[in-house]
């Protein structure tokens, strides 16, 4: 389908590529028609800087000057382009330490975003996503893999019963370095605690194309085959996001996704529309494996 709930660009992250109106170029070229633009918000603390921040002597008020100028940036794309695609302006969260759900609800409310993309990238202030070194030292200090993850999807909890994000962003992003450990009991547990609050009050859960990147060991998008078919069974809101750092990520994979969502038993997606109102509104795609997007999709990918 024609939707993609989350993406960023080199513009505004550092370990991203290229200009933010490139990236919403491709996406029309590529066929989209409704686009999430969703930066990562600004990390606070001196300490929660990146490697390629504090290589280029980067401070925290740096990245909040420059989250803002991505939301003024996106909001203009939003508009020159308002004929061709439909634009959300929005933010993926981090959740580091304790004030984070106080941060996220402020940045919301002052910048008048119009929607979040819930992500939990840290466990305990330790990145779980950016090397396999530092996901080992979160694990050695959560007491093992199984811990780990159960504390990922507390406060994956925590973050959903504070925030109530509209988008749900890579589920089991946890199992990136782990990708054959199985779901116990206690984890298992916990996601369909997650999951069944989440469809309370409306959560969007991403189909995240990133997860079958080669560069990455899982093989196939998030979440996990398990969590798809529960969320699947539960009525749970699926989209769609290609999650793009870049222009070669727009629309990546998804010349495989309809059979992916065939297989799955996917047949409805979700997506949100702005709303002058409410921000944004979501919608629904019945019978989303028939849409001509899947073969314009995929015949633009292979030759480009
Ligand atoms: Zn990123
Ligand atoms: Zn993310």
């Amino acid at each position: 389908m024609p939707i993609s709930s989350h993406s960023h660009s080199g513009q505004f992250c550092k370990h991203a590529f290229c200009e933010l109106e490139e990236i919403v170029l491709r996406a029309i070229e590529v066929g989209f028609t409704h686009y999430g633009l969703s930066e990562h918000m600004p990390r606070y603390e001196p300490e929660d800087l990146y490697e390629e921040e504090i290589e280029e002597n980067m401070e925290p008020s740096e990245l909040c000057c420059i989250f803002e100028d991505f939301v003024k940036e996106a909001r203009r794309l939003q508009d020159k382009y308002k004929d061709k695609i439909s634009l959300i302006v929005g933010f993926e969260t981090d959740v580091i330490r304790k004030d984070c759900f106080e941060r996220i609800k402020t940045l919301k409310k002052d910048l008048e975003l119009d929607y979040i993309v819930g992500s939990i990238h840290h466990v305990d202030g330790i990145p779980t996503d950016i090397s396999l070194e530092l996901y080992e030292k979160a694990e050695k200090l959560a007491g093992g893999t199984e811990l780990l993850m159960c504390q990922y999807y507390d406060q994956q909890y925590q973050l959903l019963l504070e925030v109530k994000p509209e988008v749900i962003g890579h589920f089991d992003l946890i199992r990136l370095y782990r990708p054959d450990f199985e779901f116990t009991d206690i984890i298992w547990r916990k996601i369909v605690r997650n999951v069944d609050f989440g469809i309370s009050y409306g959560a969007l859960f991403e189909i995240n194309t990133s997860g079958a990147s080669p560069s990455k060991k899982l093989k196939n998008p998030h979440p996990h085959k398990r969590v798809l078919e529960y969320l699947v069974e539960s009525g749970a809101k699926l989209t769609l996001s290609d999650d793009a750092h870049g222009t070669g990520d727009v629309g990546f994979w998804y010349n495989n996704l309809s059979q992916y969502l065939t297989d799955n038993r996917v047949t409805e997606l979700h997506y949100l529309v702005p709303h002058p109102q409410k921000k944004v509104v979501c919608r629904k795609i019945v019978d989303c494996l028939s849409h001509p997007f899947w073969t314009h999709c995929r015949e633009f990918l292979e030759e480009n």
